[in-house]
């Protein structure tokens, strides 16, 4: 979803399609560090961003925890070091709003990170993703004025839009809710069920206004990214900069799809953490903005879902 959304962005912006080297999972294993670093050394690349995740929902992340841990850890080690090994001298890593405590000050800023205990949920999602964090302040810091190399790190709140996974049981909550959703209204169904109590609140960003933000911190002068940051405290929130609760959402993805019956909660699923609200008031000082309010990118979310399922 976030790869996709960069390639639509680096084209958007005028580069050239020839320039833009990608891999889907069938041609190139990231969790195979052999086949990752003979793609670094043959394909001459100058930039990475690296989306590619083992990502899921509450459900998947919390029946799932090794796959999760794994993949990730092991996914970014290897791009990580390969990419280095190659010469590549500017790289930007995807992080989540989930590397910080569960019971974090809102909205959260960047140096909440590693100030308490994570969300259960999702722990070992978090521990992988600040790992990679943690990689790329590493690198920087041991070879950043050696090998000239510049790697930086962007956390992204909870993403949705076109090429989001749909799976009734391992997806995150917008594209669980407007699958529900559409199903009921086209069965007539009296209900839809939603998880949890509906009052944990999360913040939703448009996986276009990511890509942007993406591209945005790329290419920003390393005077600007250095003023902004610190080698130990490197990453950048991206943030929608507002948040809603579950209940609220639910409505209005029932009203976006259309359906018109009633919303009840199952409360033998789990909330999660109760709030996850990023500060980013670091990109927002280095002049990025987000550009697609909730309402609107829920429509083109659910646009997308039709066309996936040929609705
Ligand atoms: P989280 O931000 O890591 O908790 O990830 P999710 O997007 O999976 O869940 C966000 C919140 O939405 C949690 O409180 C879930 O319990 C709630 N939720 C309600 N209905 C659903 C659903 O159908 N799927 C998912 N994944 N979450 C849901």
């Amino acid at each position: 979803m976030v790869g996709s959304a960069i390639v639509r962005q680096l084209l958007a912006q005028g580069v050239p399609e020839n320039d833009i080297v990608t891999r889907t999972r069938s041609e190139l294993d990231l969790t195979n560090q052999a086949a990752v670093r003979a793609f670094f050394a043959e394909a001459q690349i100058d930039e990475v961003y690296l989306a590619a995740a083992k990502v899921g929902g509450i459900h998947a992340n919390n029946t799932r925890p090794a796959e999760f841990i794994y993949e990730n850890l092991v996914i970014e080690a290897n791009v990580i070091d390969a990419a280095f090994r190659s010469g590549v001298k500017r790289l930007l890593f995807l992080g989540s709003s989930c590397i910080y405590p569960k019971l974090a000050e809102q909205p959260m800023r960047e140096d909440a990170l590693l100030t308490g205990t994570l969300e259960s949920t999702n722990e070992p999602y978090a521990i992988a993703k600040i790992a990679g964090i943690k990689l790329c302040e590493s690198y920087n810091r041991q070879y950043g004025e050696s090998h000239g190399i510049d790697y930086r790190s962007v956390m992204p709140t909870n993403l949705y839009g076109p090429g989001d996974n749909y799976d009734p049981e391992l997806s995150h909550v917008i594209p669980g809710l407007i699958r529900r959703f559409h199903e009921s209204k086209e069965q007539g169904a009296p209900e839809v069920v939603v998880w949890g109590t509906g009052t944990p609140r999360r913040e939703f960003l448009y996986v276009d206004d990511m890509a942007a933000a993406c591209v945005h911190v790329m290419r920003l002068p390393k005077s600007g990214y250095d003023k902004h940051t610190e080698p130990m405290l490197s990453h950048i929130n991206v943030g929608y900069g507002d948040d809603v609760s579950i209940a609220e959402l639910a409505t209005l993805v029932a009203r976006v799809v259309g359906f018109e019956g009633d919303i009840v909660y199952d409360t033998d699923r789990p909330d999660g953490t109760p709030q996850k609200l990023l500060d980013s008031t670091r990109l927002n000082s280095l002049g990025w903005r987000p550009q697609v309010g909730l309402e609107e990118g829920l429509r083109r979310a659910y646009a997308d879902f039709c066309s996936s399922v040929g609705a």
